[in-house]
């Protein structure tokens, strides 16, 4: 299937997926508290596609609005779901959406997040992002640098 710029629906066991697509921009809703029948009731409301390894659910709705994932390792879940959807990754898009809540993420002046960011960064970094729904401050670092090395190791082009 081939879908544009889809949005997704990550059931309660594949969270770190989540992650991952918001990492690439893509728009990835993940309750960890969800049930089969909010994770089913959601998708359909917002017309995401439900990510999930699980043969039931997947079962349950329409091919086309679930993917059932193999991998159980998060980076080769997005691989997959990158490959079974031909999506490209537009690296514009990488990291403009805060990994942990879903929202955008905006840049912001190092003076208005200062106390929200370690000391050894306040000395070594000029530029931030920060999402303005959960305040999660993001920048340049070793952990960026890991995310990206990651995917480029599974073929992706960031
Ligand atoms: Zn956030």
């Amino acid at each position: 299937m081939e879908v544009q710029d889809p949005r997704f629906l990550c059931d309660d066991h594949c969270g770190r997926l989540a992650r991952w697509l918001r990492f690439v921009g893509f728009d990835c809703r993940h309750d960890q508290s969800a049930t089969d029948a909010t994770v089913l009731m959601i998708a359909g409301n917002e017309d995401r596609i439900i990510l999930t390894r699980d043969h039931h659910l997947a079962a349950m709705v329409l091919a086309r609005q679930a993917i059932l994932l193999q991998s159980s390792d998060p980076v080769g879940q997005l691989r997959e779901v990158i490959d079974s959807l031909s999506l490209v990754i537009d690296q514009a898009r990488v990291l403009t959406r805060c990994t942990m809540c879903n929202s955008p993420i905006t840049p912001v002046a190092a003076t208005d997040i200062w106390d929200r960011i370690p000391p050894y960064v306040q000395k070594t970094r000029t530029e931030f992002k920060t999402c303005s729904v959960c305040g999660r401050v993001y920048w340049e670092g070793t952990h960026l640098t890991r995310m990206v090395e990651r995917l480029r190791g599974i073929g992706l082009p960031v």
